[in-house]
């Protein structure tokens, strides 16, 4: 079988691997000078290569469409995964199952795909930009910038619009289009969060053990418990970034930060009754100082209305009130994600239910989706990644008409 597969990120090389493995004839085109750019920067440059669990841990850290994702992640699993990748290079698991190279180089998973693709005989062009795809069931052209190709199946792995400088620009889009498949409007995902109230004056400051709660026109979306930080222009952290990834299809949405969560009002509110009690403390902010940071104190203060100063004596029930709600509840309306500069994942892309399980298009045999460009996003921990090997190994399985 001649495969020529579009792109050479980590769901186009895992796919031209196994692809060549299961005796194909394998082209994989990549329009930079090198490979795996995205991977390059992957887990802050350590590489978070996959998470190491079992299937069904796995689809319950996708956000988008983990039910079309079954039978991919079974047949590739993250276990899968760990085995390809210890033939190449030592690998270590990290605080929740997340799979590291011992050496901390992203660099070293890049040289292990291509030192597989190598074993098998992959052909691969580099600097090689694929403009449009044409043709049908065994008879695909390929138009690039450096020729034009022929193949019996071709598939797109050219990586949603996330990072476009690693050279994920939507590319794979353009070519669905052109044959007529549906497209989910790609969105920011695993990014930060832009809010309409200003937070320039709290920028940098990090929380530990916060809530962070997302309502869309009064529905609780999402809650998660963890770490953030504010930004110029919003949130940031672990916590806002996987928000993010629920927030991203919906509109008219509300943030909700406690940062008290294991206090409940009436525990919350004695304890600043002892505080107020204190014979040491003479002012409202240094109260305030024992539950926040400084900064964030007169940032609050300001939108109860309160000054700083006023005498822990003369503080009333409705001043404590006023504290207490905005501890638990402090608001903010989401103006918008960050761009697609600052998302590590493209939420949305190729309608799931355009493809076959094997990722293949059912309009036109013999085209697959794989990776990124498909509506399918994971949270972080390495399911990202692993969605790009599971869906470009089974597409492999399917275009080499091997029976998995
Ligand atoms: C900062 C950051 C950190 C991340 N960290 C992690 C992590 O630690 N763990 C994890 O699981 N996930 C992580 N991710 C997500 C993960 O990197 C991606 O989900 C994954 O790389 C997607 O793989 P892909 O093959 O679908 O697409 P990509 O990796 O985007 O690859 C697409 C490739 O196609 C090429 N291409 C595009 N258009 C064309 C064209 N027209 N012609 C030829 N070639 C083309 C591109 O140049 C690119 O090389 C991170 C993402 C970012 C941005």
């Amino acid at each position: 079988m001649r495969i020529v597969i579009v792109g050479g990120g980590a769901s186009g090389m895992m796919c031209a691997i196994a692809a060549a493995k299961f005796g194909s004839d394998v082209t994989l085109l990549e329009k930079n000078e090198k490979l795996g750019k995205k991977i390059y920067i992957t887990g802050k440059g350590r590489c978070n290569v996959t998470n190491f669990c079992s299937a069904q841990e796995f689809l319950n850290n996708v956000v988008s469409n983990e039910k079309f994702l079954f039978s991919a992640i079974n047949k590739f699993s993250p276990y899968d995964t760990y085995d390809f990748f210890q033939n190449y290079l030592s690998l270590k698991i990290e605080r929740g199952n997340r799979v590291f190279p011992e050496s901390d180089k992203s660099s070293d998973v890049i040289k292990s795909l291509e030192k597989a693709m190598t074993e098998y005989g992959v052909k691969v062009v580099l600097n090689c930009c694929v403009n449009a795809v044409k043709g049908t069931e065994f008879d695909y052209k390929i138009y690039t910038d450096c020729g034009e190709y022929v193949a019996d199946r071709v598939v797109i792995a050219t990586g949603g619009k996330s990072y476009p400088s690693t050279g994920s620009t939507g590319d794979g889009y353009k070519i669905a289009k052109s044959f007529g498949l549906k497209l989910i409007d790609p969105k920011p995902a695993l990014c930060p969060i832009i809010t309409k109230q200003a937070v320039k004056e709290i920028e940098g400051i990090t929380l530990k053990n916060v809530e962070l709660s997302a309502y869309s026109n009064g529905k609780l979306i999402r809650k998660e418990f963890g770490e953030m930080l504010f930004t110029a222009n919003g949130v940031s952290g672990p916590i806002a970034l996987t928000i993010s990834s629920f927030i991203n299809r919906e509109k008219n949405v509300l943030l909700k930060l406690d940062f008290k969560p294991a206090l409940n009002f009436e525990t919350l509110d004695a304890r600043i009754v002892r505080e107020l009690n204190d014979p040491n403390r003479k002012v409202l902010k240094s109260v305030m100082r024992s539950l926040l940071p400084e900064r964030l104190v007169r940032y609050l203060l300001r939108i109860c209305n309160l000054s700083g100063d006023k005498p822990t004596s003369q503080v009333t029930k409705s001043d404590r009130i006023c504290i207490v709600n905005t501890l638990k509840g402090l608001e903010f309306d989401v103006r918008s994600l960050a761009p697609f500069e600052q998302a590590i994942i493209t939420s949305g892309g190729i309608a799931v239910d355009e493809l076959t399980p094997q990722m293949e298009s059912r309009k036109r045999k013999g085209l697959f989706f794989v990776g990124e460009t498909v509506d399918v996003d994971a949270l972080t921990g390495g399911f990202n990644l692993q969605i790009a090997f599971s869906t470009g190994y089974v597409a492999a399985l399917k275009a080499s008409q091997v029976k998995g």
